[in-house]
């Protein structure tokens, strides 16, 4: 049998712990019950516009030449009606030549107050993910399945979604990462077309291809930010290193030394 190194065990719990501590180590009352809602909330479909003007609509989004011409497009969106129930849109922020994209489900309240994504409670986890990672938010781009919030942080409608979804795909063709990490299941159903759960899904790599033709990047699914607020157990905190760290290693990067 293997020889056990206590020691190094120990060391590893304490970086996993300290990797996700920040002001997160006691759970508040704000929890997001947005995925345990997914159960029990119907789903129907929006209103969609005639099949001229989706055509039109794609076209002119696959045309899109940058991430700012996209934003503008975000801003302007009214296809589905969170379009005007939104007090700013969230269309995502980062480098346009990032390695790593995250991608969540929907902006929250806070993200509907500044136009930012992840700024609230889940941002600050996911900040802290990314400097464990020895990276920076600037270093990469943040983004949502949806780029409104939805009233009350309801799940977004198959509507909803399908209608953002080419302003998610054309942000990706123009990144090009290596990688995109899908924080929650919402996220990772929708780049994977699966209905898998994220217990499932998480833990290796998948593909995804932004359009037919494009590169294909990987994709690690992992459990969703907010989810780790509200079950900030150790095994959890494990799994989303654990995945971050296959993430670092397939980028070739290094994990900043950590000063004790
Ligand atoms: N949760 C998300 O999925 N996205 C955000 O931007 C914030 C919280």
């Amino acid at each position: 049998m293997a020889d056990i190194d206590l020691k190094e065990i120990a060391k590893q719990h304490l970086e996993i712990d300290s990797f996700f501590t920040g002001d997160f180590g006691i759970l508040g009352p704000e929890l997001d019950f947005r995925s345990l809602r997914a159960e029990i909330t119907p789903q129907p479909e929006t209103k969609t516009s005639d099949p001229a003007a989706i055509s039109e609509f794609l076209d002119d989004v696959s045309a899109a030449a940058s991430l700012e011409q996209i934003a503008s497009m975000v801003n302007q969106c009214r296809k589905c009606e969170l379009g005007s129930s939104r007090l700013n849109p969230v269309p995502g922020e980062g480098s346009p030549n990032a390695r790593l994209v995250f991608v969540g489900e929907a902006p929250g309240q806070d993200e509907d107050k500044t136009g930012r994504p992840f700024v609230g409670r889940a941002g600050k986890m996911l900040t802290n993910i990314i400097t464990a990672m020895g990276l920076s938010r600037n270093d990469v781009f943040i983004c949502n399945t949806i780029k409104c919030r939805p009233p009350e942080n309801r799940d977004p409608l198959i509507g909803e979604k399908n209608a953002c979804r080419p302003f998610l795909d054309r942000q990706l063709e123009l990144i090009s990462p290596d990688v995109i990490v899908a924080l929650g299941s919402h996220a990772a159903r929708e780049l994977l077309g699966t209905d898998e759960g994220i217990g499932k899904l998480r833990g290796r790599f998948h593909d995804y291809t932004p359009s037919p033709g494009a590169k294909t990047i990987k994709v690690m699914p992992t459990y969703h930010p907010s989810y780790l607020l509200r079950a900030y157990t150790v095994d959890n905190r494990r799994r989303v290193w654990d995945d971050m760290l296959k993430v670092v290693k397939e980028l070739g990067l290094e994990l900043p030394k950590k000063e004790r």
